[in-house]
């Protein structure tokens, strides 16, 4: 018998999960730990509250956690309840899914004036993260500034333009639903320190911006390169530029029409906020590219804000004791080995990059090194011995049955049209299994 211990609970945990049970059946237990008492991370607290398709992945998820030998073990949160050592005793293998949780740092001048927030902050608060509930961002201002220009920033300008209707069948929690409908945000500002061509968002979540019921998106046409040289683009990329040139094609008259707008402002990259005890502007270097790298030119101008959002990717969390890049932002690992017997996959792996999608292959590489590393396991005492230890520490276990219960209570609850009305309190979560 082979024993596995995933800690985190989302995408990349339950594929790692599912490709152990494919390659062994019933010869390996798996344990997928959370420090939340609710599954499916960054299903749960990434993906956007109005991509309910793309949330529905989970119930595949719930497919793998049904199987006898695969259990979700909830509310234990690794270096406090237990350590990677503790684990490795009791586990052939302990595979990091911890995800990037963490904001990369804006470095630059003002970064920590109230009214600048992350996007790991700000996503978390509208997805109901209890990390961030109480986040309370600045909405009364009739600006808002997104910095980068990656797939998070669209949902953060998505979420912020639409009305109460476009809402309809999302879980977002309604604390941000309410503030975001009395919000005083007209304009949308995106950051690009590269130009059109250097963008990241992908041509289904570009194109939904140019379907917003109050809100249109602006592009000046003069920063687009010539059309011909869109040839050159790879597919994707080909059709989001598309997108651009078609938001640039829209006439003036129309946004008259609309009450908020969001403008992408290319070849810009932040240098300083400015503030008297919370953000007042954004001081911008207009950029040329060269060689596909932003060079500043100088010429800086302002964007008088009241909120700053910086969308420029995350970092995982190092764990004491475990190898870890602090150039990358993630574990120091050889293709998911960091050390034989300890692995990571997913984000904790390779970065914050790829969709869900690209973590199923990821999941089921890791699993590779790790069959041929531990063989048929070395007699380990498994969960047997994780749960001698979370007795005798008196830890407050979440099993998937209490999850199941947690989520009728969140269904039970939910608002008109929508799904779920999550809990965003760890004690209220643990309370709705009872
Ligand atoms: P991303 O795609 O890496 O985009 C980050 C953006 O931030 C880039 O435009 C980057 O510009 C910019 N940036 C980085 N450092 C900066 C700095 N110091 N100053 C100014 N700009 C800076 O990251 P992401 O948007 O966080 O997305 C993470 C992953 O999740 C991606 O793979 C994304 O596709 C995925 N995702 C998918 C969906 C979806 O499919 N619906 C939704 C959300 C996220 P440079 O290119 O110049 O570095």
């Amino acid at each position: 018998m082979r024993h596995l211990a995933i800690i985190g609970s989302g995408p990349a945990g339950y594929y790692t999960a599912e490709a152990a049970t494919k390659l062994w059946g019933e010869d390996v237990k798996v344990d997928i730990f959370d420090r939340l008492p609710v599954p499916y991370g960054l299903i749960r607290t990434g993906v956007a509250p109005d991509h309910q398709s793309i949330k529905g992945v989970s119930r595949r998820y719930e497919g793998t956690n049904l199987a006898d030998n695969v259990r979700f073990v909830g509310n234990v949160t690794l270096g406090e309840d237990v350590t990677v050592a503790e684990l490795q005793d009791f586990y052939d293998a302990v595979i990091l899914a911890t995800g990037a949780p963490h904001d990369r740092k804006l470095d630059i001048p003002g970064a920590d004036l109230p009214g600048v927030v992350g996007s790991a902050a700000f996503v978390g608060w509208y997805n109901g993260h209890p990390q961030f509930a109480a986040l309370d961002p600045l909405l009364h201002t009739d600006t808002a500034v997104v910095i980068g220009m990656g797939n998070v920033a669209l949902d953060v300008a998505r979420i912020l333009a639409k009305t109460r209707d476009e809402f309809a069948g999302s879980d977002i929690v309604s604390h941000a639903l309410e503030a975001l409908q009395a919000s005083g945000i007209r304009r949308v500002v995106i950051l690009g320190r590269r130009g059109p061509h250097q963008i990241m968002m992908t041509p289904k979540e570009l194109g939904e911006l140019g379907h917003l019921s109050r809100a249109a998106p602006r592009v000046d046409a003069a920063d687009l390169p010539d059309e011909g040289e869109d040839a050159l683009l790879e597919p994707g990329l080909r059709k989001s530029v598309g997108h651009l040139r078609s938001f640039a094609a829209i006439p003036e008259s129309h946004y008259a029409d609309v009450p908020i707008e969001v403008t992408f402002d290319f070849f810009a990259a932040p240098v300083a906020v400015e503030g008297d005890g919370k953000v007042t502007a954004i001081v911008v270097e207009r950029t040329a590219v060269q060689a596909g790298r932003a060079i500043g030119t100088s010429e800086t101008y302002r964007i008088p804000c009241g909120l700053v959002i910086s969308c420029i990717g995350y970092q995982t969390s190092p764990i004491p004791g475990v190898p870890f890049d602090e150039r990358l932002g993630r574990f120091a690992n050889d293709e998911g080995r960091i050390l034989p017997g300890l692995y990571c996959v997913g984000w904790a792996r390779r970065g914050p990059s790829g969709t869900i999608g690209t973590n199923r292959p990821d999941g089921f590489a890791v699993i590779e090194k790790v069959a041929a590393d531990i063989g048929g396991g070395a007699g380990k005492a498994g969960r047997a011995g994780f749960d001698a230890l979370a007795e005798a520490r008196g830890l407050d276990i979440v099993t998937f049955r209490d999850w199941k219960k947690i989520e009728a209570a969140e269904e039970a609850r939910a608002r008109e049209g929508a799904p779920r009305e999550k809990f965003v309190d760890i004690a209220e979560m643990i309370k709705a299994r009872s």
